[in-house]
């Protein structure tokens, strides 16, 4: 398993917000398939063997696809979505429009947001999430639930620290549709209504939504829940805020307006002046039709009429977006940057289709893509950015079923069939032996750690940087501090286990 960060969990540890501990138990399978592998053998190896992680190493930059192709029958692309989508409108680049990847990223310790800049926290006491995924309830429920209920998590210092002076007391949290295409789910709606610490505002539209039965149940008992409000009453309440719909983000304000939607290119001065508002279009269903507007899939369009709301800081939280990685020309696999996925059929990645010869257009579309031998796929590159973790789950079980069918039924992989590979003796090596990649014998391990001096991260260091996080946890009485700075993580990954005598 090869990771960029000297980390396991990607998402798991860096996405997930803090206050969801219970979501973080899947790391202990991951555990359990790593402990499993050291006591597997002789207990006395100090390699792991059948899984290896192999932290800190980029793939793309330490070592490329096509030199891990010859060291294994399989590679799964598993890399997630790293890239935020940007809306693409005036003022985005302005100080104070930030994305929820960075704000999520900064609040969970990952070293790459570890600099956000929390004075942003204490400009005003308005913000505007544009969005309503459960990233955005997320944000929302971090501004507003006040600190004391994560003090006790593996939130850094840094970050609680930077919540406790917040003045945020108003989050709208601002959706293009409308309330039947809200896009985060019962459970993260239910805990912000549940906060005792803010109201939610303006329930009236969803009083009226109520009668309207046509929608599945998940949805219906959605609604229910909004038209109940939340546990404390708008009135009494020092922090609100609202879900405000049908409001297409049209432009981001400063200090001095930008007139004619002025050009923000990344050259201009925008980044040194300050958000004052998001100007917003009001939409209006394309089709007005009922059975059309509580559709999931409804579409909306302009009205020409605008809504301004104030807010010193705003969040872009639309979503993610997943990039191709270097190699993937060369290798011919099939990357669809429209949907950010790697084009696959039940996890096997399909190859680039070459244009069919014949100007016919029939026959073009009969041509079937081929896999790429030997290459997976899993995860949000795979279907893109969307689904909880039992669902990445799922889809991560389709693309295991589907590598172990291929094996089964004698399909190629990355070298050459199951029986031919079997037959030859061949040992590819993997990450520690064989003559893959021009290595010396040595593997993969021996060009990057050894040619490249990567230094690299295996399941024994990462258990170190673990211990020492949970310890520095421990004596502030927390779940653990996370270690935010790669160069300190690769410096408690090396440090020797002092033994301390008995006696
Ligand atoms: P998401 O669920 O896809 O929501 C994206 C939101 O952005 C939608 O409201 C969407 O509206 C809006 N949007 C997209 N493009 C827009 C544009 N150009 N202008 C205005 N609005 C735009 O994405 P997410 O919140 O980033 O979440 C990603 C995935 O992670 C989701 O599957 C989510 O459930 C999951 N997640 C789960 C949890 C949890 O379980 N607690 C926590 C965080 C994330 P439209 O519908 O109109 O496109």
């Amino acid at each position: 398993m090869y990771e960029q960060l000297p980390t396991p969990f990607g998402l798991v540890r860096y996405g997930v917000a803090p206050d969801h501990p219970e979501v973080r138990h899947c790391e202990t399978k991951l555990d359990e398939v790593a402990a499993h592998t050291f006591s597997g053998r002789d207990g006395a190896s100090s390699e792991a063997v059948g899984f290896e992680f192999v932290g800190n190493v980029k793939v793309g930059r330490d070592v490329s696809l096509l030199e891990m192709r010859g060291a294994y029958d399989a590679i799964v692309l598993a890399y997630g979505a790293s890239q935020d989508r940007r809306l693409g409108i005036p003022g985005e680049n302005l100080s104070g429009v930030t994305s929820a990847r960075a704000f999520v990223g900064w609040y969970n310790g990952l070293p790459e947001f570890r600099t956000w800049d929390p004075s942003l926290l204490t400009r005003g006491n308005s913000v505007v999430i544009v969005g309503q995924g459960n990233v955005s309830l997320d944000i929302a429920r971090i501004l507003l639930g006040g600190v004391d209920a994560l003090r006790g998590t593996d939130m850094p210092e840094y970050a609680l620290e930077a919540l406790s002076r917040s003045t945020v007391r108003r989050v709208h949290i601002v959706g293009r549709r409308g309330l039947f295409q809200l896009a985060c789910t019962l459970k993260e709606l239910r805990e912000l209504l549940e906060l005792q610490t803010c109201a939610f505002t303006g329930m009236h539209p969803f009083e009226r939504w109520r009668k309207v039965a046509k929608v599945g149940r998940a949805r219906t008992r959605m609604h229910h829940r909004l038209a109940d409000g939340s546990a404390m009453v708008p009135t009494a309440a020092r922090k609100k805020w609202s879900l405000d719909f049908m409001l297409a983000p049209a432009c981001f304000n400063a200090r001095q307006r930008i007139e004619d939607g002025g050009q923000i290119g990344p050259d201009s001065p925008a980044e040194i002046r300050d958000l004052v508002g998001v100007d917003f279009e009001k939409t209006e269903f394309a089709n007005e039709e009922e059975e059309d507007r509580i559709r999931e899939d409804a579409r909306v369009v302009g009205t020409g009429n605008y809504r301004s709301i104030e807010a010193q800081l705003a969040f872009r939280s639309i979503g993610y977006n997943a990039e191709a990685l270097p190699g993937f020309e060369e290798l011919g696999i099939d990357f669809d940057t429209r949907t950010g996925t790697v084009k696959n059929f039940h996890g096997r990645a399909l190859a680039k289709t070459q244009p069919a010869e014949s100007d016919n257009e029939e026959a073009r579309a009969r041509s079937v893509p081929e896999a790429v031998p030997g290459f997976y796929t899993a995860g949000w590159c795979k279907r893109g950015p969307t689904g909880v973790i039992a669902s990445t789950m799922m889809d991560a079980f389709d693309t295991a079923e589907t590598i172990a069918a291929d094996w089964t039924k004698n399909q190629p992989f990355l070298n050459g069939k199951r029986k031919q590979r079997l037959d030859s003796g061949v040992d590819l090596g993997g990450w520690t032996g064989g003559a893959a990649a021009g290595g010396g014998g040595g593997g993969l391990k021996q060009l990057v750690q050894e040619q490249r001096g990567v230094q690299v991260v295996n399941w024994r260091r990462w258990k170190r940087i673990d211990e020492e996080e949970r310890e520095r946890g421990r004596r502030k009485g927390k779940a653990r501090e996370k270690i935010t700075d790669v160069a300190e993580m690769l410096e408690v990954a090396d440090r020797k286990v002092q033994f301390v005598g008995v006696g």
